[in-house]
């Protein structure tokens, strides 16, 4: 059996990904291991002047600078060429970081733009932000920072240890064993049974302080409302004391082993005195011994911050897997289908030829064997009960999702066979929650076709009856839309139409635009949706019967089914399901009618 070719993880994943910046980042940790060798070797020439001191000392010789030029010159050019390659270093793995991270960016929204809809409903605006934003931004400070420091925290300690030994090979053992033995504890300590149950302990507790500080965040106005403050706050508190409590309790589980970890690993001034007691008993006489020992004292205690960076590395190592993780789920997720090259549209006539699709993991079709025909020009409505299949058709059409059988043809070319691109420069599609974005109302307008003069996107906000409420701002098309700046639903719906007006789509779909608008809104809604429909081919799905009775086809979606197709006269003759809507509508809106005139009584 073959065997699946294995993912890589960690650093070696990170450099698939940098793709053709490796080389920058190669240079920059080979930089940041030769400024690891310039940094040490000033400890060693530093050591040579020392031990050219005492011996002038301790012999009765006058000391002569000449001795130790050359000496104090290495050290001075080492410390020029530490700073220039240190420098170097930091300076291209800045540049590749930014390189790779917006090469990452760019790649993850290409993807989105091809892969399903499915992905989105699956996982949630949060954690979809939270991939694009902190994942990426996490790798960009590996690469910039932590991927260097693996060179330098692997290197420095080695040379380090490699100079100790040519000082002395005694004294390094014995500065060595503490910080071996430091090494073997702390193995220990995460190796004891109940290790792992604290930490997912503590990591548990702390989602579930996090989940109700959202959730109590979030239902804020209802809790004030219904006066649960105290409850609801009684329940942060609680999980607040337990997450409190994990701390505490795996800070108590770690606090021996931790301790003697952090003991043994500084100790190398306890085990290097006697070492050197010894010595200086033994006849080697202080000449040469006081310099050794002087030497090991600094060295020494310089060698444990390059190895608690090593440490920390692999931990950021093990932290960024995760993120990587999510990024490759994204990369990985399949592409819509594109047959061919792909064709172009030039006929707009719709035709769903027996299409079936249901929902990832839902089970339930939510479009059953739907055949239908609409002629291009034609304006179309879609109705039925709730969660009879409307949405889908229309999302169908715009190839968010992947039919399971079928075909659906846009003039009779499969939208399999059309990129994404050529199919959304034909359909304009008004949502029944109209996306604004924060930047201008001009710019949000002009987003319908970026080449539009402003005169067009004037002339488009006219056509969607929004011109005067924009033109009435104090900043006009420049305002930037915000929850602050004061647009109603209704109007940044018109917003919407009017971007979709400046498109001039040949395909126009309406997805239950004017289901939430108050009677004055609705009217301008309308009138905006008819100079947007003019000689288009429209699907409209429709939520107020009265608005679509006109229309050339009423399709009527049911249980994922299309239960009826035609006109209102001939749908109120032969389709029970349309009559009873109809009926209910007109009950619906003449009680509205008797409330309003019993509230203005
Ligand atoms: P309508 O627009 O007529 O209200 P939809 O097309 O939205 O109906 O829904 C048709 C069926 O598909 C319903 O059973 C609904 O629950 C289900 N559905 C809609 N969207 C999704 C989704 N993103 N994931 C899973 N099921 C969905």
């Amino acid at each position: 059996m073959s065997k699946a070719k294995k993912k890589k993880e960690g650093i070696s994943r990170l450099m698939e990904l940098a793709g053709t910046k490796k080389k920058g980042l190669t240079a920059a940790c080979t930089l940041s291991v030769l400024s690891s060798v310039f940094k040490i070797i000033p400890y060693f020439t530093i050591y040579g002047v020392l031990k050219e001191i005492i011996r002038c000392y301790s012999a009765g010789d006058k000391f002569a600078f000449g001795s130790v030029s050359t000496l104090v010159i290495i050290t001075a050019v080492s410390a020029l060429l530490y700073g220039i390659c240190a420098y170097s270093s930091a300076m291209l793995s800045h540049g590749a970081a930014f390189d790779i991270l917006y090469e990452l960016r760019m790649k993850l929204m290409e993807k989105m733009g091809r892969i399903s809809s499915g992905y989105y409903t699956a996982n949630t605006q949060g954690s979809i932000k939270k991939l694009l934003i902190e994942d990426v931004e996490q790798i960009e400070v590996f690469i910039a920072h932590s991927m260097c420091e693996v060179a330098s925290a692997i290197a420095t300690p080695l040379f380090t240890i490699i100079v100790l030994f040519i000082v002395d090979w005694r004294l390094t053992l014995v500065s060595l064993l503490p910080i071996m033995l430091s090494f073997v504890i702390l193995g220990m300590a995460l190796k004891k049974p109940d290790g792992a149950k604290h930490q997912k302990n503590m990591a548990d507790c702390k989602a579930k302080m996090e989940g109700t500080i959202i959730e109590y965040i979030h239902g804020m106005s209802v809790i004030k409302i219904f006066g649960g403050t105290k409850k609801a706050f009684r329940r942060y508190e609680t999980d607040m004391n337990a997450f409190t409590k994990s701390v505490h309790d795996t800070a108590y589980y770690n606090a021996n082993g931790m301790g003697l970890y952090y003991a043994f690993f500084g100790a190398q001034v306890l085990f290097l005195l006697p070492a050197a007691i010894i010595m200086l008993g033994s006849s080697a006489g202080y000449a040469d011994v006081l310099p050794k020992i002087l030497f090991f004292l600094v060295v020494c205690s310089g060698l444990k911050e390059p190895l608690e960076n090593m440490m920390n590395v692999s931990i950021d190592s093990t932290k960024i897997n995760v993120g990587l993780k999510r990024i490759d789920d994204l990369l990985e997720q399949p592409e819509i289908t594109l047959i061919g090259e792909g064709k172009t549209l030039t006929q707009f006539d719709i035709g769903f030829d027996k299409v079936s699709f249901a929902y990832d993991g839902s089970g339930i079709k939510a479009c059953d064997e739907v055949s239908l025909n609409l002629p291009q020009g034609s304006c179309n409505a879609l109705v039925g009960p709730s969660g009879g299949g409307k949405s889908t058709i229309a999302q169908l059409l715009l190839h968010f999702y992947e039919i399971g059988s079928g075909s659906i043809k846009i003039g009779g070319v499969d939208i399999r066979e059309v990129t994404h691109s050529e199919l959304v420069k034909n359909i304009a599609y008004v949502f029944q929650d109209s996306f604004v974005f924060s930047d201008t109302i001009e710019n949000n307008i002009r987003m319908g076709n970026t080449e539009a003069s402003f005169e067009q996107v004037r002339a488009a906000a006219e056509a969607a009856n929004i011109a005067e409420t924009i033109e009435a701002l104090p900043d006009g098309y420049q305002t930037i839309v915000s929850d602050s700046t004061g647009l109603s639903g209704g109007e940044k719906q018109r917003i919407a139409i009017a971007r979709a007006i400046l498109k001039n789509a040949p395909i126009v779909v309406l997805d239950e635009a004017t289901a939430y608008a108050d009677a004055e809104n609705e009217a301008k809604i309308q009138d905006a949706f008819s100079k947007l429909s003019k000689g288009k081919t429209v699907i409209m799905i429709a939520h107020r019967l009265k608005t679509i009775q006109n229309a050339d086809n009423i399709l009527v979606m049911n249980g994922g089914k299309l239960a009826a197709v035609g006109k209102h006269d001939e749908l109120m003759d032969k389709c029970e399901l349309y009559r009873d809507m109809v009926n209910a509508n007109d009950r619906r809106d003449s009680w509205t009618m008797r409330r309003l005139s019993y509230d203005k009584a």
